[in-house]
């Protein structure tokens, strides 16, 4: 059965209000006519505008991490609801600046993915090993413990998507290659089945077309590529 792509762009910390509307309302007729599915992973910030600029169009506006509590004394931290809220419909988890930066723990990763899950916003699980774990031999092991941690314990996956984002690709420039990518792909398509499976990591209009056409490729989480109207919507068009 053909796959209809997911091609999700990961703003980071990067766009303020006016520039996020003014990105949406440049790419909507960009992507009118795509067969993907075009998503955006903006700062809490630009979600609601950026939901009402997208009204209309087939652009899906998310987020690119939540708490995993309701709510509570939990300074700067911020709820699945209060995302749901704004208008968010999925939620990136797991990113590799997540886990490398602010230290988030497989057992994080997956109390959030349950909360996301219970409160209605399809996560997008980030898992990926370092340049380091590669050389040394230890990919696989490493992404099958993300994975299992990262979701252990969630009996209906639903329409969760997995991610994998090797961390010495990602804005690097430097690209896993789509049988190195493909590799791993097939890995995780025997822990998590039909779920769809999406690569990050250097993505850009140039070598898009060629990883998504590997057979457990399922789409692509832009970084760096998706900050431009014009860079995105070549990826998204193919
Ligand atoms: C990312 O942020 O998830 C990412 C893959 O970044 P980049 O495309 O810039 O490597």
């Amino acid at each position: 059965m053909a796959r209809t792509p997911l091609i999700v762009g990961n703003w980071k910390m990067y766009k303020t209000i006016p520039e996020a509307v003014e990105f949406v309302e440049t790419l909507a007729p960009l992507v009118a006519d795509s067969q993907a599915e075009v998503y955006l992973a903006v700062p809490y910030t630009a979600i609601a505008p950026a939901v009402e600029a997208a009204a209309g169009s087939n652009i899906v506006i998310g987020a690119q991490n939540m708490n995993d509590s309701t709510e509570g004394a939990f300074t700067g931290e911020i709820a699945a609801r209060m995302l749901v809220d704004a208008g968010a419909k999925f939620v990136v988890l797991g990113h590799s600046e997540r886990r490398h930066v602010f230290g988030e723990t497989d057992a994080f990763v997956n109390a959030k993915v349950k909360r996301a899950i219970a409160d209605g916003l399809r996560p997008i699980v980030c898992v990926g090993e370092t340049f380091e774990q590669r050389e040394a031999g230890e990919t696989n092991e490493v992404l099958q413990m993300q994975l299992e941690g990262s979701l252990a314990g969630i009996e209906e996956l639903g329409d969760l998507v997995v991610a994998y984002e090797p961390v010495w690709a990602i804005g690097t420039g430097h690209s896993a290659t789509p049988k190195q990518a493909q590799k791993e792909h097939a890995l995780l398509r025997k822990l998590v089945g039909k779920q769809t499976l999406l690569y990050g990591g250097s993505v850009n209009p140039e070598n898009a077309a060629v990883l998504m056409a590997q057979p457990d490729i399922d789409g692509v989480l832009v970084g760096g590529a998706s900050l431009s109207e014009i860079s995105f919507s070549k990826i998204v068009k193919g």
